[in-house]
């Protein structure tokens, strides 16, 4: 086929609908900006190959939750992924504390995040590439709506094997989530709101953006291999410690979970949210159970500790 060359289209500069975007400020290349002008490059390894590392705090009633914990596993993962930024945690808690102030969210979740960046030369070496921090806040969300967490959610658990910790340490949070998506269309051609998959040995694992557990005579058990160590779940260890109640990480069957009296999932993005139905088949009595609403509140009583919380100064 020939190509016939005509005259060179103009190049043009993009505006974008700033109301297309949730409202909310980032911080990019040294700069605060509305989220409709935060972008990167489409060369970024980050986008071409989810080369990168994040986390995600939530701000509620005005005050970080946890912050010193979610700073933890980032930092962890940069160093495991041998990237640095040029700000230590005193800064980048600096950072979060603006894009929230500026934005103005008394309800927030907050990302902090680290892509390999790219290269000058297009270089293929991951060493070339200039790492890049950004950060930014936005409206709360939650995995589950108001209605979900009031009755409890309806879960799929799909046959897809979460991506194996030999092949990528799942205490790096990262954006490897082919598998979750999938996941997700096969819980919503299964009638489900969201999905669990497995792990390596078939035992229960996590979902999109959540760890579980399961709760039986009174006991409760999360899956100890193949999962991000959440902060809520941390959250969940710790609660029930100070409520007397035993906690374990172990393999968790999909028979245990079908055989518990109660089931909820944990989640930076919505806390401790009950799980009433899985395979179409109801957990326990299908309502939601009294140790999963006992945490739940004890979870967000925890908001106002100012051990467990760092305020905002909005000035
Ligand atoms: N598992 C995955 C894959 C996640 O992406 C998340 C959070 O985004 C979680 C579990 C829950 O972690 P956290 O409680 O720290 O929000």
């Amino acid at each position: 086929m020939d190509f016939a060359p005509k005259q060179l289209p103009t190049l043009e500069s993009r505006h974008v609908d700033p109301h297309s975007y949730p409202s909310g400020v980032a911080f990019l290349d040294g700069q605060y900006l509305p989220m409709s002008e935060a972008k990167i490059s489409v060369l970024d390894w980050g986008f071409l190959h989810s080369d990168a590392t994040y986390d995600t705090v939530h701000v509620w009633n005005g005050a970080f939750f946890r912050l010193d914990l979610h700073l933890e596993r980032f930092f962890g993962g940069l160093e495991r992924l041998r990237m640095s930024i040029p700000f230590d945690r005193d800064h980048v808690t600096e950072i979060l504390h603006n894009c929230v102030a500026l934005a103005g969210h008394r309800a927030a979740y907050v990302e902090m995040l680290c892509t390999r960046g790219a290269s000058p030369t297009f270089s293929r070496d991951p060493r070339d590439a200039i790492n890049r921090f950004m950060a930014f806040a936005v409206p709360f969300g939650s995995v589950a709506n108001p209605e979900q967490l009031a009755r409890g959610l309806h879960v799929a658990i799909s046959q897809r094997m979460r991506i194996p910790p030999a092949s990528i340490d799942p205490a790096v949070k990262n954006y490897h989530w082919l598998d979750l998506v999938r996941g997700l269309y096969d819980a919503y051609d299964n009638n489900a709101e969201t999905a669990l998959l497995l792990d390596f040995n078939g035992n229960v694992a996590e979902g999109p953006g959540f760890n579980v557990f399961a709760v039986k005579d009174g006991r409760l058990a999360t899956p100890a291999t193949g999962v991000l160590p959440g902060i809520t779940r941390r959250s969940v260890f710790d609660l029930c410690a100070e409520a007397g109640l035993v906690a374990e990480a172990l393999d968790v069957s999909v028979e245990a979970l079908l055989a518990a009296d109660e089931v909820f999932i944990t989640s930076t993005a919505g806390g401790i949210m009950p799980v009433t139905r899985i395979d179409g088949t109801t957990v326990g009595n299908g309502q939601v159970g009294p140790i999963t609403t006992r945490l739940k509140d004890a979870y967000w009583a925890k908001h106002d500790d100012p051990d467990w919380s760092t305020p905002v100064t909005y000035s």
